[in-house]
C-alpha cells in the first residue's frame, strides 16, 4: 500500500478507536462483547482483512505496516483486535500463505469482508507449548478425511464460521512430522463448541474448547493439498503473529503510561501533584524508556521479518521483551494510581489483568527464550561447520 493511503488507514483506525471504542471500553468489559456497531464499522473499514491479500478483498498490509497499525489497536481493549485478529493472523494467514488457489478463492473474500470469522485450532490438553504432541487425528476415508480430537482455549471459537484445525494424519510419524492443517466448517456435523471460557481479563474476547467428533471433510479442505506439512505452517504463522502481538503490547503500554502520566499530573498528596515526586517520576520514566525500546524492537523485527532475514529470533525476541515490558508498565501504572489503581472501572486495573495474557499465548515467554537460544546456537554451529569444511 502506498504511504499516503496507509497513513489514511492509520488515521481512520485511530479515530475509530478514540471516538467509538475507548468510550465503550467499560461497556465491553461489563457485557463481555464488542458492540455490533463497532464490529460493523471495523468490517466496513476492511479491518477483518487488513493483512490478507488485496486480490481477495484485503488491504494487503506488509509486516511493518501491520506493526504500525497494531500500535494503534493496542491503545484500547485488546478484545477489539482479537475480534479480527484470527482472520488476519494465525488462522487467515494459514490459508493466505499456504492454501491452494481454490481455497484462497473460496475462503479469503468472506474473511476479508468480515462476513466470516476463522479460528486457529492447534492447542490441546498436554499440547500447548509443545503442540507437536497433539492427539487430534485426521484419518483417510474414501476421498476425504475424518477428524477426531479436542482443542482448547481457541480464540473466537464461539463466533467462528471456520476452523483451521491441526491433526495428525500420519499415525506413525512423531513430533512435528505427519501433522496436517484442514479448514473445517463450524457447522459441520461433529463439531461442538463448548461454553465461553471465563477468563482473568480481555473481556469481550472469547475463547472456548472445540470438539471434533468424527468430522468428515473433503480432500479439498486439506490446506495446500499436501498432507504432513501442517506443523511447519503453524510455526511460520505463529512467528508472524509474535511480531504483531509485540506491537499490540507496545500500544497497550502507551495507553497505560498515558493514563498514568495524566493521573500523576492531577492527583495530589501533601498539596502537590504526585507527579512532582521524583519516585513517581522514576516509575513513569522507566515505563517510557522500556516502551520506546519495545517500539524500536517491533519496527526492527517487522523489517527483518518482511525481508526474510529474521523469522525466528526477531519475532521471539520482540514478543518476549514486549510482553514482559507491558506487564511491568501495567504494574507501575497500578502503583502510580495508588489505591485507585486496585479498583474496578479504573482503566489501569483492567489493563493490568488484560496484559497478563501476552506472556502466555502465541508462545509463552519461556518458549520464546528457547526459540531465541536454540536459533542462536544453531546459527553458530552452522558457521563453525562452514569454517571447518
Ligand atoms: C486467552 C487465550 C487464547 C488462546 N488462543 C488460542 C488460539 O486461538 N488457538 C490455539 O491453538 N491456542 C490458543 N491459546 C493457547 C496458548 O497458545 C497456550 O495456552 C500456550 O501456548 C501455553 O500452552 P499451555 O496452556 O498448554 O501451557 P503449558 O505449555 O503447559 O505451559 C505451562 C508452563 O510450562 C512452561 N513450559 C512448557 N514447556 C516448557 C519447556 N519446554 N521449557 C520451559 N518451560 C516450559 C510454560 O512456559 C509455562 O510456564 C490461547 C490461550 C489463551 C489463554
Amino acid at each position: 500500500m502506498d504511504a499516503a493511503t496507509f497513513e489514511d488507514v492509520v488515521g481512520a483506525v485511530r479515530r475509530l478507536i478514540r471516538d467509538e471504542v475507548i468510550p465503550r471500553e467499560q461497556e465491553i468489559e461489563d457485557t463481555d462483547r464488542i458492540p455490533d456497531a463497532v464490529r460493523k464499522h471495523a468490517a466496513a473499514m476492511g479491518l477483518f482483512g487488513y493483512a490478507l491479500p488485496e486480490e481477495y478483498g484485503g488491504l494487503g498490509l506488509t509486516m511493518p505496516e501491520d506493526v504500525h497499525l497494531a500500535f494503534e489497536f493496542g491503545y484500547t481493549t485488546a478484545a477489539f483486535r482479537s475480534l479480527f485478529g484470527t482472520n488476519n493472523g494465525i488462522a487467515g494467514q494459514v490459508i493466505a500463505k499456504f492454501g491452494t488457489p481454490e481455497q484462497k478463492e473460496r475462503f479469503l473474500p468472506g474473511l476479508c469482508a468480515g462476513e466470516s470469522i476463522a479460528s486457529f485450532a492447534l492447542t490441546e490438553i498436554d499440547a500447548g507449548s509443545d503442540p507437536s504432541g497433539l492427539r487430534t487425528t485426521g484419518r483417510r476415508e474414501g476421498d476425504g478425511w475424518v477428524i477426531d480430537g479436542q482443542k482448547r482455549f481457541i480464540t473466537n471459537a464461539p463466533l467462528a464460521d471456520l476452523f483451521v484445525v491441526f491433526a495428525r494424519t500420519d499415525p506413525k510419524a512423531t513430533g512435528g512430522r505427519g501433522i496436517s492443517a484442514f479448514v473445517v466448517d463450524a457447522s459441520a456435523p461433529g463439531v461442538t463448541v463448548g461454553p465461553k471460557d471465563r477468563k482473568m481479563g480481555q473481556s469481550g474476547a472469547w475463547t472456548a474448547e472445540v470438539a471434533f467428533d468424527g468430522v468428515h471433510v473433503a480432500d479439498d479442505r486439506l490446506v495446500g493439498g499436501e498432507p504432513g506439512t501442517g506443523y511447519a505452517k503453524a510455526m511460520i504463522v505463529l512467528a508472524r503473529g509474535r511480531v504483531h502481538i509485540a506491537a499490540i503490547c507496545v500500544g497497550q503500554a502507551q495507553r497505560i503510561l498515558d493514563e498514568s502520566v495524566a493521573y500523576a499530573a492531577e492527583a495530589k498528596q501533601g498539596g502537590r501533584a504526585i507527579g512532582d515526586y521524583q519516585l513517581v517520576q522514576a516509575m513513569l520514566a522507566e515505563s517510557q524508556a522500556e516502551l520506546m525500546a519495545g517500539r524500536s524492537m517491533c519496527v526492527d523485527a517487522a523489517a527483518r521479518y518482511q525481508s526474510g532475514e529474521g523469522i525466528a529470533v526477531g519475532p521471539s525476541a520482540a514478543k518476549l521483551f514486549c510482553a514482559e515490558m507491558v506487564g511491568r508498565v501495567a504494574d507501575r501504572g497500578v502503583q502510580v494510581h495508588g489505591g485507585l489503581g486496585y479498583m474496578r472501572e479504573i482503566a489501569v486495573e483492567r489493563f493490568y489483568r488484560d496484559v497478563r495474557l501476552f506472556r502466555i499465548y502465541e508462545g509463552t515467554s519461556e518458549i520464546q527464550k528457547l526459540v531465541i537460544g536454540r536459533s542462536l546456537v544453531a546459527e553458530a554451529k552452522k558457521r563453525a561447520a562452514a569454517r571447518n569444511a
